[in-house]
């Protein structure tokens, strides 16, 4: 047995998601995916089944039976199921048209996808600083950033925050950008009542397995008001062909797997519920947590977060991390390193101080585990490796 628990400690640092089932009881997992399908399991298979007995692969109906489904659960029109969610941000670009020449703002503090998507449509990415209280877009850097040459912006509604989304929906409006919101954090959150993703021109989301909402595979999202978008969306994800065979416009094979939106359709009936249940561990932890040295995340006034992260800061990162590695608790860093730092995008020109919000947040952030089955004796043993 030994052997076992040290290999689960060694991969459970890298990948917390692929190994939730095979923990011992003792373990608090980073995300449990392991409890949902237990307690879903008759209904998974069934709809798995069904699918492979009817046999439409590709574009299937649960393709077309969960786009309406989730179109309806934020708020929008239309909504267009692609492969990931870094495909869903590039394809949302290339849909408004921004490519070569053009630049995209987008913060430096994000999961590195945001940034590849902008420079994947052949657009320049623009980053900026975020702000210090709740990490996402600071709108005034953003405003500083816009060039002639500036297309769209980018928020990102990070840790399942929403980013604060009056001021650019107003920069946008008097320079005539487009918003694409990257909202593969916060399916179910809520600016001001309105729904991520149905905020700006294009809302992109991704049903990677531990997000909010999330297949048993890779799987992403696109939603909008617009009708023009989602035609020419639905064209782009499918070789650019429509109909069969006529190719008006060149285009990728980026389609949402038909077992993929089965298994989707099950879980978006509890997402609801889920985040409710999200909420609930964060207002535990605002609790439990209250005497702690640790900075604890705070909601925005304009916001009704759905937690998909619990972020806290720490000047003392490797101390806390120890405790509960030692605990048995897993944890996390999103993100340990700014886009504008890391190598892959040293061709932007950026460099150390280039934004010092960013730079000053990612040696003090720990994400604790939250997902919405979390005991309230699991969130007091994380308090409690947390104060030791
Ligand atoms: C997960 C994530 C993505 C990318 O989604 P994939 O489905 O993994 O391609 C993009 N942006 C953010 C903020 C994410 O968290």
């Amino acid at each position: 047995m030994e052997w076992r628990v040290n290999f689960s400690c060694v991969i459970l640092r890298t990948n917390p998601v692929l190994l939730s089932g095979r923990m011992s009881a003792d373990k608090i997992h980073f995300v449990d995916l392991s409890a949902q399908y237990r307690q879903l399991e008759s209904e998974f298979n069934a709809a798995v089944i069904r699918a492979m007995s009817r046999g439409d692969f590709i574009l299937g109906e649960d393709v077309g039976a969960f786009e309406r489904e989730f179109a309806e659960f934020c708020q929008v029109e239309h909504c267009i199921g692609v492969s990931d969610g870094v495909d869903a941000l590039h394809l949302a670009l290339r849909a408004l048209g921004i490519g070569p020449g053009d630049e995209v703002i987008v913060p430096t503090h994000t999961f590195i996808a945001s940034v590849l998507a902008v420079w994947q449509a052949g657009a320049r990415p623009v980053l900026v600083d975020v702000d210090p209280r709740y990490y996402t877009m600071d709108p005034e850097a953003t405003a500083r950033a816009i060039t002639p040459q500036t297309k769209a912006l980018l928020p990102v509604h990070l840790y399942g925050q929403p980013a604060d989304m009056d001021p650019l929906l107003e920069l946008a409006r008097q320079h005539r950008l487009s918003i694409v919101e990257d909202a593969a954090q916060a399916h179910g959150a809520e600016y001001k009542g309105r729904r991520c993703g149905s905020i700006g021109d294009i809302g992109c989301f991704s049903f990677y397995p531990g997000k909010n909402l999330g297949a048993y595979g890779d799987g992403g999202g696109i939603t909008t008001h617009r009708r023009d978008l989602a035609d020419t969306l639905r064209t782009l994800r499918n070789y650019g062909q429509q109909p069969k065979n006529v190719h008006p416009i060149k285009g990728f094979n980026s389609r949402l797997d038909t077992l993929q939106a089965a298994v989707l359709r099950v879980k978006l009936k509890r997402l609801e519920a889920w985040n409710e249940q999200r909420r609930v561990a964060a207002a535990r932890y605002a609790e439990i947590l209250r005497h702690s040295s640790l900075a604890l995340p705070e909601a925005a006034p304009y916001s009704l977060p759905v937690w998909h992260l619990y972020v806290v800061q720490t000047a003392q990162r490797a101390k806390l991390q120890a405790s509960l590695d030692s605990a048995g608790i897993s944890h996390g860093v999103h993100y340990p390193t700014p886009v504008h730092l890391q190598e892959a995008f040293k061709e932007l020109g950026y460099g150390p101080g280039s934004f010092p919000v960013a730079e000053a947040l990612c040696p003090r952030i720990l994400s604790l585990p939250i997902f919405p089955e979390i005991t309230e004796a699991q969130l007091q043993r994380v308090a409690a490796a947390c104060a030791g």
